[in-house]
């Protein structure tokens, strides 16, 4: 049994170059289990290189990666078993039927086939496609599809769920849909997942967003729950555990969605850096992790 105080992912200073170019800088970060993180950032900013390397594609250059304990350099089968993905790129092959899809990815991860059978029937149910299982999947629309690989991540019941951009290419209800499957899942089976997207407004449940730059953890922004003015224990241990940075600077980087303090003066015991932020229904602060 896992120790339940084990990071369901845990990055310490980890770095990738490619050439002359520093992809990822040094990052360090952590998910706990059941939390939805989102990695927030521009083109360009490190998150799909970020994701290769989580996903064992390509090893870092240094640091260390952690998936449920288990480093991702020397002990990579169970750090791998521990994972499930939700690509960027479409992955399913259209001309087999859903089932199918799902059975062969059960298959690589050595599931037993009756096994394999009750969990696809199981996912397929939960998220609204059990009458789609024998049609071909090139039948599915495009949030059909997404949820049919989010089912193919959870097959071999991951802790961690990474997902890069999944909303690429869906319709506003679709997005929304899906963010909503995931808010339940990470809840009801404490898996963490760690959500990649260039799009503020698909950040606003998450427990904590990271927003990256050119390789950078710029912000690590702890979210607290509404009507925060009553929460101060929260707060104040957050401002104990952190250096709290001022939007403003992280305006000017022109990536993080951060506004100006509104309810700073019901906050006199905090610091006069301190900045809040409102993203969706969260309140949010600015965390300089690097510094803190
Ligand atoms: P996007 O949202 O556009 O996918 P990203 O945040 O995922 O961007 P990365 O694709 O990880 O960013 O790129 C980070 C940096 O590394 C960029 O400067 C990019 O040009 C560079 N880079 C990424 N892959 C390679 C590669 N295979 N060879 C050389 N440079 C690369």
């Amino acid at each position: 049994m896992a120790d339940p105080s084990t990071p369901a992912l845990l990055l310490d200073n980890v770095v990738k170059s490619y050439g002359s170019v520093r992809a990822i800088d040094g990052v360090s970060l952590a998910a706990k289990p059941g939390e939805l993180v989102a990695l927030l950032g521009p083109n360009g900013a490190g998150k799909t290189t970020l994701f290769q390397l989580l996903s064992g594609l390509f090893v870092a250059d240094s640091g260390r990666i952690e998936v449920m304990g288990h480093d991702m350099t020397r002990d990579a089968v169970p750090a791998l078993a521990r994972l499930g993905i939700v690509f960027q790129q479409p992955t399913l092959d259209l001309e087999l039927t859903v089932s199918a899809n799902l059975m062969f990815h059960a298959g690589l991860h050595g599931i037993p086939r009756a096994v394999a059978q009750a969990r696809i029937d199981k996912e397929l149910a939960r998220l609204g496609l059990a009458e789609r299982a024998h049609d071909k999947t090139a039948q599915l629309s495009g949030g059909q599809r997404r949820r049919v690989e989010l089912a193919r991540a959870l097959l071999h019941e991951p802790r961690l769920l990474l997902m890069d951009e999944p909303t690429v290419g869906l319709d506003p209800q679709s997005r929304s849909d899906l963010l909503a499957l995931i808010l339940t899942m990470r809840t009801e089976r404490s898996v963490a997942v760690l959500w990649a997207t260039h799009l503020c407004d698909e950040v606003g449940d998450a427990d904590r967003v990271i927003v990256m730059h050119r390789g950078k953890v710029l912000t690590d922004v702890v979210a607290l729950p509404e009507g925060f003015a009553g929460q101060r224990e929260v707060d104040r241990e957050v401002a104990k555990q952190s250096r709290i940075v001022g939007c403003d600077a992280a305006h000017r980087q022109g990536d993080a969605p951060v506004g100006r303090c509104q309810h700073r003066e019901r906050l006199p015991h905090l610091e006069a850096r301190r900045r809040h932020a409102r993203i969706g229904r969260g309140d949010h602060f600015v965390v300089d992790k690097a510094r803190g």
